[in-house]
């Protein structure tokens, strides 16, 4: 049996009516990594060097900062991190400084003379400089938890597909999945499903994503159609919120002012 950790929350989430029931996991995930950040993890040193190494994208800082709550711990995660990056970035600089005043000092003529050999200083420090800066911008602290979490969450739904039948059946009674978690779903069956397994489960998934796709267009659609003033007194059915719906199906989980 999978850890009963993460089987609990997958089946309380296929048992909500919902676009997609991995959003809804993601969703408690980053929560918990948001209230986890600006509480209890002040006081891990080993969550802390995680912070002070990796800091959080830019939706993630957003995201702690909106909170409006628990701005000291906030103020605390940054000032650490603020403290050991500065000091990376600095290290960097004062290692090449030299070489980028001997560069600048250099004529070009004897730049010529040189032959080119070595490439120039300054195209050296640039491209370590945006190495490193690419880097701190794509870690995040919350992101990699989340993913960590959903790769197990994928996992056990795979799992639960296959071992339990009541979970197919509530798998295959849901709307299918937003299009991030389709692909995710996918992924976990290369890497957790053998032939067999994979090909009924894509079959499967993809009839059921298929069908869900096009009723969401239709639902857009008619929603688009209630404009015309012929529509204005016909009911709105499932539309009025198609939009919202729609880009969550589109785009995964995401926060729109509804
Ligand atoms: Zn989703
Ligand atoms: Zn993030």
């Amino acid at each position: 049996m999978k850890e009963r950790i993460y089987t609990i929350p997958v089946s309380e989430a296929f048992r909500e009516d919902c676009e997609c029931p991995m959003c809804i996991l993601e969703k408690r995930l980053e929560d918990d990594a948001l209230k986890y950040t600006l509480g209890p993890s002040m006081m891990e040193p080993d969550s802390r060097i995680e912070t002070n190494k990796k800091g959080f994208c830019n939706l993630h800082f957003t995201k702690l900062y909106n909170t409006q709550e628990n701005r000291l711990p906030l103020g605390l995660v940054i000032d650490t991190h603020l403290m050991e990056q500065n000091e990376i970035l600095r290290k960097m600089y004062e290692k090449e400084e030299s070489n980028l005043k001997k560069e600048m000092e250099t004529g070009t003529l004897e730049h010529i003379k040189k032959g080119f050999k070595n490439k120039d200083a300054s195209v050296n420090f640039v491209n370590c400089m945006i190495d490193k800066l690419n880097e701190l911008e794509k870690s995040c602290t919350i992101c990699e938890k989340i993913s960590f979490n959903m790769g197990k969450f994928t996992d056990v739904i795979l799992y639960l597909f296959f071992k339990e039948p009541d979970f197919k059946e509530l798998f295959v009674s849901k709307k299918g999945f937003c299009l991030p978690h389709l692909k995710m779903l996918l992924e976990g069956s290369l890497k957790h499903l053998n032939r067999k397994q994979r090909s009924e489960f894509v079959m499967t998934l993809m009839s059921m994503e298929l069908i869900h796709l096009d009723r969401i267009k239709e639902e857009v659609n008619w929603f688009t159609l209630k404009f015309d003033y012929k529509n204005q007194d016909a009911p709105w059915k499932n539309s009025r919120d198609a939009i919202p719906r729609s880009i969550e199906k589109i785009c995964g989980p995401c926060d729109l002012n509804r």
